[in-house]
């Protein structure tokens, strides 16, 4: 069976989490491309010729969930030469046999407008630089300016700007528990699977 689910958003929404668990229970693969620009931002050097050689130590690299390379990925990601030497692996991983689960930013408006189901995982603002805030901890106000900061860079870049697919299922984390958000994109992953 060859079966997508796409799940965008902003940074700190809940995107991850609730991957994971519709990965895990429903048996899919799961990619977090937000690590592939993480690591193309922390190799230095030409991010073009990063993105080209990309491979599975770069990936495995320490520092890879910090603020520091979720900015550095947000600015290698404005680049179109960067993220077309990304998009094949990702269509890829996401159309191969058994299921794929992938999260980021532009899975379900670029790089998988085919998928069999789309959601966007959002939350205000502050909710998300709060939560981030619990797990890097330092200035909460810094993270707030971080947050915001990466969001206006994200959603206003020419290339793949990160925004809801039309036909996207949202779910807005700001006051939803991580249960309920769960649950509702396994609902929609399950009204979406074949019968039988
Ligand atoms: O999701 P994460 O915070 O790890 O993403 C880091 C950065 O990588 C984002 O702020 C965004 O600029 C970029 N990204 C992207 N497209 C994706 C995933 C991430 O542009 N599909």
């Amino acid at each position: 069976m060859i079966f997508t689910v796409a799940i965008d958003g902003p940074a700190a929404a809940g995107k991850g989490t609730i991957a994971r668990a519709v990965a895990a229970r429903f048996g899919f693969r799961h990619l977090d491309t937000g690590l592939l620009y993480r690591a193309v931002g922390m190799k230095g050097g030409d991010p073009v010729a990063a993105a080209r050689s990309l491979g599975p130590a770069d990936l495995e690299r320490d520092g890879l969930r910090t603020l520091e390379a979720g900015q550095a990925a947000s600015r290698v990601a404005v680049i179109p030469e960067v993220r077309a030497a990304l998009v094949d692996f990702q269509r890829r991983f996401a159309r191969a046999e058994g299921g794929a689960v992938l999260d980021g930013r532009d899975i379900g408006t670029v790089i998988c407008p085919e998928a069999e189901v789309k959601l966007y995982v959002t939350a205000s603002p502050e909710v998300r630089a709060h939560r981030r805030w619990l797990e890097v901890g330092g200035e909460e106000a810094r993270v707030l300016a971080e947050v915001r900061e990466r969001d206006a860079r994200d959603m206003g870049r020419a290339d793949a700007p990160l925004r809801a697919a039309d036909d996207a299922l949202v779910i807005d984390t700001s006051e939803l528990g991580i249960d309920e958000a769960v649950a509702t994109a396994i609902a929609a992953v399950t009204g979406r699977l074949p019968r039988g």
